[in-house]
């Protein structure tokens, strides 16, 4: 999508298919790297009319004054950009070691102390469906951010076959399974936990309808000595 951008050299305003977000786009008229994006594209812009239009580039003219204040604003959104892909890094980082957590039904031979019990829950009945759908829609995001990162192979599992096309409605029960798993080993991470023992389920299906279900699932979060 074409943006406006004004140069901060030749105080021009120039259309360019730059991401908003960018913070060096070179000037069409001058070629100057001194340019920012107005958050403003170029269809809403061709609406105003002259008046509007006038006023609106006053407006950016007098937020940057100077060459001076068009570095800061770059210098700013740089640093904006830095700390969002640094807190989109931890996200993704906190979900592979969440995924990390061993699940076992029954105990562990490494010492380790009881952090305390923990528990998920997941159903489609008809009360919730759309809890449901969010969850796993959120799943999906999680798998295929956690796929982004490269660090799933190590983990000696692929779990690419739970999302995209292959994910049908009759593998819906499977696939709560494997939310409330991960549900469960989110929360024993809030916790500290390092693997979570123990671990029992209660479902309950519909048998006219065996998508129709819901699922409880818990066990008890240690950390290692
Ligand atoms: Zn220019």
């Amino acid at each position: 999508m074409e943006r406006i951008f004004f140069c901060g050299e030749c105080r021009k305003f120039f259309y360019a298919d730059c991401e908003p977000t960018v913070y060096l786009c070179t000037c069409t008229h001058c070629g100057s790297g001194l340019t920012i994006s107005c958050d403003m594209d170029k269809l809403t812009y061709n609406r105003f009319d002259n008046d509007e239009k006038n006023f609106f580039k006053n407006k950016i003219k007098d937020a940057y004054p100077d060459l001076v204040s068009i570095a800061q604003e770059q210098d700013e959104r740089r640093q904006r950009i830095g700390q969002m892909e640094e807190r989109e890094r931890a996200r993704r980082e906190e979900l592979v070691r969440i995924f990390q957590i061993a699940v076992t039904t029954g105990d562990v031979k490494q010492d380790y102390a009881i952090i305390g019990p923990v528990c998920s829950q997941i159903h489609n009945r008809t009360i919730h469906p759309n809890e449901f759908n969010r969850k796993l829609q959120q799943y999906h995001r999680d798998i295929s951010d956690i796929l982004s990162t490269g660090l799933l192979s190590q983990m000696g599992n692929d779990y690419s076959w739970l999302y995209g096309s292959q994910t049908g409605e009759d593998c819906l029960l499977e696939i709560g399974s494997l939310i409330a798993m991960q549900e469960l080993k989110k929360h024993g991470r809030s916790m500290g936990a390092d693997a979570i023992i123990c671990m029992r389920q209660n479902m309950n299906v519909d048998m006219g309808n065996p998508n129709n279900f819901s699922l409880q699932m818990y066990g008890t979060a240690i950390k290692y000595k």
